[in-house]
Formats: C-alpha cells, sequence, structure tokens
C-alpha cells in the first residue's frame, strides 16, 4: 500500500481531471483526495468541496486525510484572468500562500506548483527562451505565477517545504476542456475538425506558441513528483518543451488526415498575449536534472486527438 496521500486542489480543470485519474493509478483510490470548488456527483473515489481562499478549510481536509502531498492546480487563467486583473491576483496568490502555509504547518512533505510560459514577456528571447532569462509578463495571471515561482524558492530555501514546479506549455488534450487560456484554441480546433465544422482562430496564422499533449504534460508531472529531492536543481521553476506550432501548422496536421477542414483567422486580444510569450523553449534544465523527454510531436498528436475525439462523439 502506498504511504503517500494526495490532495489535488481544482481537481475538476483541464489538468485536474486527467492528472487525478494517474494519481488514482499510481497511489491507489483511497490514497487520493480529488478537491474542487463545486461538488462532482459523478467522481470516483474521494471528493471534497474546497475553496483554496479558505485556509481553514483546505488545513481541515489535510488534517482528516493525513495529505502528504498537494497538487495545487487551481487558478484563473490567461485570457480570463485580464477580464478583472485584481481579482485575478487575489485568488491566484492567496490560493498559493494557503496551500504553502497549510502545507508547511502540517509537514506535507511536497507540492506541485504549476507555472506557465506566461512568465516571459517581450524581454525574454522569443527563441529556444532560456531557464534563466528576464522576466516582464504582460498578463496578470503571467505576474502572478512569476512571482509564485520566487515564493516556491523561498519556502524551500527558507523552510524546506518541497515545492516542485512546471512552467507548462500550452496543453492539448482529448480528455477535458480548457478553461480560459491563451493556447484553448489548439484544443477546440479538433473538436470542431472531428465535427466536421470550419474553425475560426482567435490568433494570427503565424503566432508559434510552445504547446504540450496532455499525456506528455501529466507524466512530466509526475515524473518531477518522484524525481529524487537532490536532483531538483531548479526551485522556482522548469521549463519545459513539447512541442511548437502556429495554426496555420495545427490546420496543415489536421488536414493531412481531414482534408476538407477548413480554418479561417479572426485574432482578438489573445494575440496581443501570444505574441508577448516565447515561440520555443528550451528545456535542458529539466532533461538533465530529472529525464525530460517529450514523446509526442504534432503529427503523432493530431493522430491520437482526431482518433479519441472521433470515439467520444461517435
Ligand atoms: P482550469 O481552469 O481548467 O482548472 C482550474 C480549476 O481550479 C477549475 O476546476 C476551477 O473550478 C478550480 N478553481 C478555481 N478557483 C478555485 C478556488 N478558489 N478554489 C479551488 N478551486 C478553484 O485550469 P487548468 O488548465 O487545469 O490549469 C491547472 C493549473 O495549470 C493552473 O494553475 C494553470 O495556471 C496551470 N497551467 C495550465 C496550462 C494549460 O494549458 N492548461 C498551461 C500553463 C499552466
Amino acid at each position: 500500500m502506498s504511504s503517500e496521500t494526495v490532495l489535488i486542489i481544482g481537481a475538476k480543470g483541464q489538468i485536474g481531471s486527467v492528472l487525478t485519474k494517474e494519481l488514482q493509478l499510481k497511489f491507489g483510490i483511497e490514497n487520493v483526495v480529488a478537491s474542487d470548488l463545486r461538488e462532482d456527483t459523478e467522481f470516483i473515489g474521494h471528493f471534497e468541496v474546497i475553496d483554496a481562499t479558505d485556509f481553514d478549510r483546505i488545513e481541515a481536509v489535510v488534517k482528516q486525510y493525513g495529505i502528504t502531498q498537494i497538487y495545487h492546480l487551481a487558478a484563473i487563467l490567461s485570457a480570463k484572468g485580464e477580464e478583472n486583473p485584481l481579482l485575478t491576483w487575489e485568488i491566484n496568490m492567496k490560493t498559493m500562500f494557503n496551500v504553502f502555509e497549510v502545507a508547511r504547518k502540517n509537514s506535507v512533505q511536497k507540492v506541485f506548483y504549476p507555472s506557465s510560459i506566461a512568465v516571459f514577456g517581450d524581454a525574454a528571447p522569443p527563441d529556444a527562451t532560456p531557464q534563466s532569462t528576464y522576466l516582464n509578463p504582460s498578463t496578470v495571471y503571467g505576474i502572478s505565477k512569476s512571482a509564485g515561482e520566487n515564493w516556491s524558492e523561498y519556502y524551500f530555501n527558507r523552510y524546506g517545504l518541497d515545492i516542485r514546479s512546471i512552467r507548462y506549455p500550452g496543453i492539448i488534450g482529448y480528455q477535458s476542456l480548457p478553461g480560459g487560456g491563451t493556447t484553448d484554441y489548439a484544443v477546440d480546433i479538433y473538436h470542431k475538425a472531428v465535427n466536421e465544422e470550419d474553425f475560426s482562430c482567435f490568433l494570427d496564422k503565424d503566432s508559434m506558441l510552445p504547446m504540450i499533449f496532455m499525456n506528455d504534460a501529466i507524466r512530466a508531472t509526475i515524473e518531477l513528483m518522484d524525481a529524487p529531492k537532490e536532483s531538483i536543481k531548479t526551485r522556482s521553476s522548469y521549463n519545459l518543451a513539447g512541442m511548437s506550432f502556429a495554426p496555420e501548422e495545427i490546420a496543415n496536421a489536421i488536414q493531412k488526415i481531414l482534408p476538407n477542414f477548413k480554418i479561417s483567422y479572426a485574432p482578438d486580444f489573445r494575440q496581443e498575449i501570444a505574441a508577448n510569450w516565447p515561440r520555443s523553449i528550451d528545456d535542458s534544465d529539466a532533461r538533465i536534472d530529472w529525464g525530460w523527454k517529450p514523446q509526442y510531436d504534432l503529427d503523432g498528436m493530431t493522430k491520437v486527438m482526431l482518433e479519441k475525439l472521433k470515439e467520444q462523439y461517435s
């Protein structure tokens, strides 16, 4: 039996719903507690309603189950966050501090805190963006994640709290729907394609961004959390790369399988956000420190996405 008991905060989101199932397989369904703002009646396993702005509620669940690891996924994402900057800052920072403080005070062994490519701005080299570079994020979301990276390092140095973090690229999966990010188009496009609908893209056709297939992103998260403590040399957040492509390239990859698929372009405010983000990421530190290697490229991912979504819609 596993000696770990894990809590996922924001477990109903795009990443959380997939990660929770993987963690149930890894640690056993009894040892995983999923949580989110609202009850999930369909959920199989332990589920607790937690609003992560409520310190006492997180602490009560951590004590009740004897939690040893927390995956803190709750956040307001890049595009959604711009609708209400101060509220986004408030929620992203408050939930993070609550998780870090509950972990520190209750001897939680490990915390996963996701960061994002949104920490980079126009002062960072856009191609093969290095691990360590100037961070001038252009969104309130990016500012909150960049601050969160510094706080992760601070909690490790000051209190020895074993916080581990990845700067996720845009995540593309068939298992769940995205929650208001700038890379959401790359999930929606596959849904439109399998339903034989045309797709209107909110980014320009040549707006290249770093992306990753969900299966790779989940594996990266679990591999990082499994790595020996001494291997984790970066205590802010690791750069992580899967693939990079522009809307025109993903459309071409889809057309190889579905030749009638059509895309048009109607860039909106999200194009401004994307314009300040990297085109590709240098993830050599993750590769060296804990052996990261992606398995999916654009064509490999497209094949699986179309197959799985076709099954889901049929
Ligand atoms: P999502 O928006 O799909 O899910 C977030 C979940 O958090 C939702 O289910 C929401 O109900 C929950 N939540 C919101 N406020 C909460 C609160 N106060 N208390 C408890 N739960 C709350 O997001 P996601 O795409 O699954 O992302 C998870 C994490 O990964 C986030 O921190 C995000 O910033 C990061 N990330 C995601 C991507 C991506 O492409 N999806 C890329 C980079 C980083």
